[in-house]
């Protein structure tokens, strides 16, 4: 079946989504909250992290995607809790205009004998594995094949019968269908803490390049602390990281630290290591290249495509479209870096 995307405003459709992560979860909310039926496929083959950070003060219109995640998870009821941060580096007048106008507010302070911005109301931990283990799944592996200008999911040999199939599984979409985006390795360290403020606030440090959170938020000496570096690999693939580096640079400003634990998981980039969405066939939609910042953007993109699948309306800045004729690409560094 060729779907009008002007008439799908007006029906009720069989939704199948491939990946339960950030992306294929909150699409799941929306497309179930509208009435029609929705199916998600994930085989559960990524580990997901109980929390990650979600931050209004990103670059430019990200600040927006960002706004709408968060309109997002008060909608769905997924818990968030707020903490302060401190941003240590130069940022442009601009974008600190920008950040109080979605509602942070922000002062120049001293804290690690460091200058910086301290910052309220624009940082939080999201509890996206919540959020995740609320969506039903069928847990397998989805495949897409190809047929004409259409498309049909399957599972084995197994046809799903859909409307429209919706290809949500980050790192791995790549390997199911082809869309120029590509996997890369990330991690973070839990550590032992000198300091138990670290367990209460964000520390952004673009002079010395990593960045701390809260672990429990409970003020407890210890933070989870990483950096915006990126390890082009394909998903799965074993990939050992050495701490220490970026230890020894968070150190310099956060006194001692010791790793505790250190563990990482693959992501998924774009050419400009922005997400995209949009359409790939007929019936085939695409979301990610949620690079290192899916719960922060995520859920704003899934809005974006919702309201391109069941209104028509596109961003021109997020479309897919827009690496059209893009042969070959490098990651690049994780976007919340200024
Ligand atoms: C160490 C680390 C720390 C991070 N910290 C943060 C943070 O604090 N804040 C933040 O915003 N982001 C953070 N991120 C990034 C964030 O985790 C990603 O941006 C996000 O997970 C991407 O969401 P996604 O839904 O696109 O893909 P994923 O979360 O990767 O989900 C893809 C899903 O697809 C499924 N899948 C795979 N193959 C198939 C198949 N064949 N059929 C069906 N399903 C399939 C997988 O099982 C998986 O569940 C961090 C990432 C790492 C690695």
């Amino acid at each position: 079946m060729i779907l009008n995307i002007n008439n799908l405003a007006f029906s009720l459709l069989k939704v199948t989504i491939i990946g339960s992560g950030i992306a294929g979860s909150s699409l799941y909310y929306m497309f179930k909250k509208a009435g029609h039926n929705v199916k998600v496929i994930d085989p559960r083959i990524r580990r997901i992290f109980p929390s990650l950070i979600h931050s209004l003060l990103l670059v430019d219109k990200d600040v927006y995607l960002s706004k709408l995640a968060l309109d997002f998870y008060k909608e769905f009821n997924i818990e968030t809790k707020e903490f302060p941060s401190f941003t240590i580096g130069k940022i442009d007048e601009k974008l600190i205009k920008l950040w109080e106008e979605y509602g942070v507010k922000i002062e120049e302070k001293i804290i690690f004998n460091s200058k910086g911005i301290y910052a309220v109301g624009g940082d939080r931990l999201v509890y996206i594995k919540r959020m995740i283990d609320g969506v039903p799944i069928i847990k397998e592996k989805a495949s897409v094949i190809k047929k004409g200008n259409t498309a049909i999911a399957k599972i084995n040999d197994k046809y799903i019968e859909s409307d429209i199939i919706i290809l949500a599984a980050g790192p791995w979409n790549s390997q199911i269908f082809s869309v120029p985006t590509k996997s890369y390795y990330c991690w973070a360290s839990l550590t032992l803490t000198q300091d138990s403020k670290l367990d209460r606030m964000f520390v952004y440090d673009y002079e010395l390049n990593f960045y701390s959170r809260p672990f429990l938020g409970l003020g407890i000496r210890t933070a989870i602390i990483g950096d915006g570096e990126t390890i082009e690999a394909k998903p799965c693939q074993r990939i050992k990281v050495d701490p220490e580096e970026v230890m020894t640079r968070a150190r310099k400003r956060l006194g001692k630290l010791r790793v505790i634990y250190t563990s990482g998981e693959f992501c998924e980039g774009t050419p400009d290591m922005r997400p995209a969405y949009g359409r790939l066939l007929d019936n085939l939609y695409f979301i990610g290249g949620f690079d290192g910042y899916g719960a922060e953007v995520g859920p704003g993109v899934a809005r974006l495509l919702f309201n391109f699948i069941t209104k028509g309306e596109e961003d021109k800045d997020y479309i897919v479209d827009r690496f059209n004729g893009v042969k070959d690409f490098k990651i690049g560094k994780e976007p919340h870096e200024l």
